[in-house]
């Protein structure tokens, strides 16, 4: 499994000369690809051999660096609409990659061939295993170097899981899970909406390309990258939380019509932060099964008796059995109940066929768990 780290580089004055010029070395290159209508990444790297006679300058450049770009074309020729791609011009071509080789890290110092050993501040224990780093340009002109490492991932049980729990993700509170702990969302995000409004305004008035509009477009950068860290700290919190207490998540499979259809900025980061999430926990967690959604806000988690609601009905309660609780809590048990059937109705036929008679009683004893689970 390959993991990134990401670090905050200082390059001197010179230095981020160099890494602008690398930039804008590279961005040449791919918009030279894109112009030869290249897209196997046979022919592009065929093509880099001659283009080096023709203009010598590139020499200057580390050559896997180069190889990198033809990689980067032909990928993103493969998941782009019919294969087309635009041309990038200065503001977003932002990033250039050494795989392997040209790269040394030691001593608070990334040594890039060809560039020169930049400031690094790690801010947490260096790598090991390092396979790639990835140099790039914030928005707002920052320098980072994300930093891919190999790691070997700790094997886990699939036969027994200690602690199980659901998970409900949503707008009025970010999360609510099977143990009735809740997660607000983070207040920052409605805080940031007005002068979020207020940046994007003032960048539409001025006239473009002058340097009023530049300084408000970095301005607004700003916004967006203070806003990002927060929501990336938040849900760093969570995940951490949920993948340290528990062994087995289950999780909605998020409705991707709904996030499509929506325009307002609000739920925009906040249908991002839901996935975002999600992919935090898979690499965090020990295992995480996506539930298909369907009625887990209307049943009833104790009796399964449907109990249909409109969103602004906040609690959950049964005319059948009695239970009334969070309308979130209710749908969060739903979600783990599911998740534990999905689970047995996976393993049982295939698992039966072929495992010792203690497995099965390990087995069957997990599934009294589970219904234990189910019971509550
Ligand atoms: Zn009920």
């Amino acid at each position: 499994m390959t993991l990134n780290y990401k670090f905050r580089l200082y390059p001197t004055k010179e230095q981020e000369l160099v890494l602008e010029q690398t930039l804008d070395g590279c961005r040449w290159v791919y918009n030279y690809f894109l112009d030869k209508n290249m897209s196997s990444e046979y022919d592009m790297n065929y093509a880099l051999t001659e283009l080096k006679e023709q203009h010598p300058w590139l020499r200057n450049y580390h050559s896997k660096m180069l190889q990198m770009i033809a990689k980067q074309v032909a990928a993103a020729r493969k998941t782009a609409a019919k294969g087309i791609l635009s041309y990038r011009k200065h503001n977003d071509f932002n990033a250039f990659t050494y795989n392997q080789s040209g790269f040394r890290l030691e001593n608070n110092k990334l040594s890039l061939s060809k560039i020169g050993s930049i400031r690094i501040v790690l801010h947490r224990k260096l790598p090991v295993n390092v396979k790639q780093v990835t140099v790039c340009r914030s928005k707002t002109g920052k320098w980072y170097a994300v930093v891919a490492c190999d790691v070997l991932r700790r094997l886990y049980s699939t036969i027994i899981y200690r602690k199980p729990v659901g998970i409900d993700v949503g707008i009025a509170k970010f999360c609510h899970d099977s143990d009735d702990h809740t997660e607000d969302n983070p207040q920052f995000l409605t805080k940031m909406l007005r002068p979020l409004r207020r940046a994007h305004r003032r960048v539409s008035r001025r006239q473009t390309g002058s340097s009023n509009y530049k300084k408000a477009k970095h301005m607004l950068a700003r916004l967006y990258e203070r806003i990002n860290n927060k929501r990336r700290d938040f849900l760093h919190k969570t995940s951490t939380y949920y993948s340290n207490r528990y062994d087995l998540i289950f999780l909605e499979r998020l409705r991707v019509m709904n996030m499509a259809k929506n325009h307002r900025l609000a739920r925009k980061i906040l249908d991002a932060s839901w996935s975002t999430f999600k992919n935090m926990l898979q690499y965090k967690a020990n295992r995480v099964v996506e539930v298909e959604p369907a009625y887990t806000s209307i049943d009833c988690s104790r009796c399964g008796h449907p109990v249909p609601k409109s969103l602004a009905v906040r609690t959950h309660a049964c005319q059948k059995c009695g239970a009334v609780l969070d309308r979130d809590y209710n749908a969060s048990i739903n979600i783990l109940q599911r998740g534990l059937e999905s689970l047995m109705l996976l393993l049982l036929p295939v698992e039966r066929r072929e495992v010792t008679p203690v497995e099965i009683a390990m087995q069957s004893r997990k599934q009294e768990e589970a219904y234990e689970f189910i019971r509550r």
